[in-house]
């Protein structure tokens, strides 16, 4: 059962833990129904590798809009070679949906929530039917809501594990080196975040590496991430 209580004393437990503990912890919390929802972003090489140390069978989850960058699909393929990851599948928005919402795909340029969740939110939600948790790789350091993010949340029924949340972005450039993991095409060219096509620029701010996405709205993460209202009424 897992509840506000059961959420608090995992963070508690976990605090000096180092990511893959929390991975491995996470596994048989949850038994083995825990996934990592990857955007094969710059820096999700990090969690894959680990990941790839720990179990080549764990499931891994990309959630492809169809508008995701050329770059970012074959960064996708070697990553996966190179780490000889068994257990990938990509995800897609429901077709109905797409002709009932989007048909013209210019739904981005008016209402960017409603996009974000019939492309995102929606496939992401059934997807994670199959499973009682699953891992992202937000971190504190990447600031605006993520500041106040602990290793696990409980997020629309779901727990949400967090194993990179205390690493800083020192961290994440020593992982890369020590590692020799290859870094995204795009990050050379000076994005530091990747997400879709049209909602992704260079950053505006080099100290705030989200500063590129939605640029020029409110609009700071995707959707994945948030909570219906019930269970935050409900447990705080
Ligand atoms: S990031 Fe932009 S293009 Fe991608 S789903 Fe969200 S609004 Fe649509």
């Amino acid at each position: 059962m897992i509840d506000s209580e059961k959420i608090y004393s995992l963070n508690l437990k976990v605090e000096k833990y180092l990511p893959e503990r929390i991975i491995t912890l996470s596994m048989d919390e949850f038994d083995g129904k825990i996934a990592y929802v990857s955007s094969f972003g710059t820096e999700s090489a990090i969690i894959l590798h680990m990941i790839s140390r720990i179990n080549k069978k764990f499931p891994i989850i990309l959630i492809n809009t169809y508008f995701l960058f050329n770059k970012t699909l074959e960064y996708k393929h070697m990553l996966l070679e190179k780490m000889n990851l068994e257990n990938f599948k990509e995800i897609y928005p429901d077709n109905e949906t797409l002709q009932n919402n989007d048909k013209q795909n210019d739904l981005w340029k008016t209402n960017t929530d409603k996009c974000c969740d019939i492309r995102k939110v929606q496939p992401l939600n059934k997807e994670l039917k199959n499973y009682n948790a699953w891992i992202s790789g937000r971190k504190s350091y990447q600031g605006s809501e993520r500041k106040t993010l602990k290793a696990f949340e409980y997020i629309n029924n779901k727990v949400v594990v967090n194993p990179l949340v205390n690493f800083s972005q020192e961290n994440v450039d020593q992982y890369f080196k020590k590692n020799n993991l290859p870094r995204h095409p795009m990050y050379d060219e000076g994005f530091l975040s990747i997400g879709c096509t049209h909602c992704t620029a260079k950053p505006t701010d080099v100290k705030d590496v989200r500063s590129g996405r939605w640029i020029n709205q409110t609009k700071t993460e995707c959707g994945i991430h948030k909570r219906f209202k019930d269970w935050e009424n409900n447990n705080g």
